[in-house]
């Protein structure tokens, strides 16, 4: 199968790119993750023209609009980082990125929760690296983490999901995002979502019965905008429960008192939290597949592709 493309910071693939000229090797990415995803790396600093080894560098400011200033000399590097990380967006734009791994608390990188200084010197509130910041502004709907998140079983498991929901979306869009299509798209990620937000689902229902009400790309952009808040919202045991029982409901006409009862049982288990969401799970398409139902073998909630389970495996 192609690779997927994710952008990642240069550091954590081993580039020897940090301001110390040491890297951020992370062989959970490299090793685990780089046999599904092909990386395009990126670092700011070095692409922007600076050495290694260089003065380490900081934000200063506001926290809105951050400078990028190095911390012993004061050499305010901003209006030209500007100008790199408008030009590198631009490309970054044909580079058909499905998600983006950034190294976390980067005055250039981070995408959140880095240290904005005051002008005295003093630590202040926090705030996004002058790339990482820019990026998510300009691509909203490119799954980003960076690499401390990645490391939290349920972030990690979040992105690799929404990552598969956007390369699904976009071959969606390849093949010409026609209505009738859309109604497909969003029927097969109903449980999905409905293990996200039960919220958003209702609203994308409505978004995906009222088709004829808007113009094609303003039904598509309502579409993606609120499916992306939607799997912003961690899938939590609690959501996942309600999923599995409502599952139940397709069974009603084929299940015996027996085999109703030990799913029930293999659910509370779960909610418990003494087996993992895959034990119910593959209870269920065991059922699935001998009754042959017909809604529940299309949704990607039961069937995430072989490699985004792969990837959760190692949650
Ligand atoms: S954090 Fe970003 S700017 Fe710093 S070394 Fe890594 S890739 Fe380069």
């Amino acid at each position: 199968m192609e690779k997927i493309k994710i952008g990642i910071s240069s550091c954590l693939l081993g580039e020897k790119v940090r301001y110390d000229g040491s890297h951020k090797w992370d062989r959970y990415i490299t090793d685990t993750m780089g046999q599904y995803f092909e990386w395009v790396p990126v670092c700011p600093e070095v692409e922007y023209g600076l050495p290694v080894p260089r003065e380490a560098m900081h934000l200063v400011g506001d926290p809105e609009a951050p400078r990028l200033v190095t911390v012993r000399t004061g050499i305010d590097q901003t209006e030209g980082m500007l100008k790199w990380v408008k030009g590198r967006l631009k490309m970054l734009e044909q580079s058909d990125l499905h998600g983006f791994i950034f190294r976390s608390r980067s005055p250039s990188s981070g995408i959140g929760g880095v240290t904005v200084y005051t002008p005295s010197g003093m630590p202040g509130k926090k705030g996004a690296g002058l790339f990482g910041g820019a990026f998510i502004r300009s691509f909203p709907l490119v799954p980003a983490i960076d690499d401390g998140r990645l490391h939290d079983p349920k972030l990690r498991e979040n992105f690799i999901e929404r990552v598969f929901v956007y390369r699904r979306w976009k071959e969606f869009l390849m093949r010409g995002a026609a209505a009738k299509d859309l109604i497909t798209f969003h029927t097969e990620h109903k449980l999905l979502v409905l293990s996200h937000s039960p919220k958003h689902l209702g609203i994308l229902g409505r978004l995906v019965t009222g088709v004829k009400q808007y113009p094609p790309v303003e039904i598509l952009s309502r579409y993606i905008t609120q499916l992306t808040d939607a799997l912003w919202l961690l899938a939590t045991t609690k959501k996942n429960t309600n999923v599995l029982l409502h599952i139940i409901g397709y069974f009603k006409q084929h299940l015996s008192a027996a085999d109703k009862k030990e799913l029930l049982e293999v659910i509370d288990a779960y909610h418990k939290g003494y087996v993992p969401l895959i034990v119910p799970v593959a209870l269920i398409n065991h059922y699935v597949r001998r009754f042959d139902e017909p809604y529940l073998k299309k949704q990607h909630y039961l069937n995430p592709h072989p490699i985004e389970l792969m990837l959760r495996n190692h949650v």
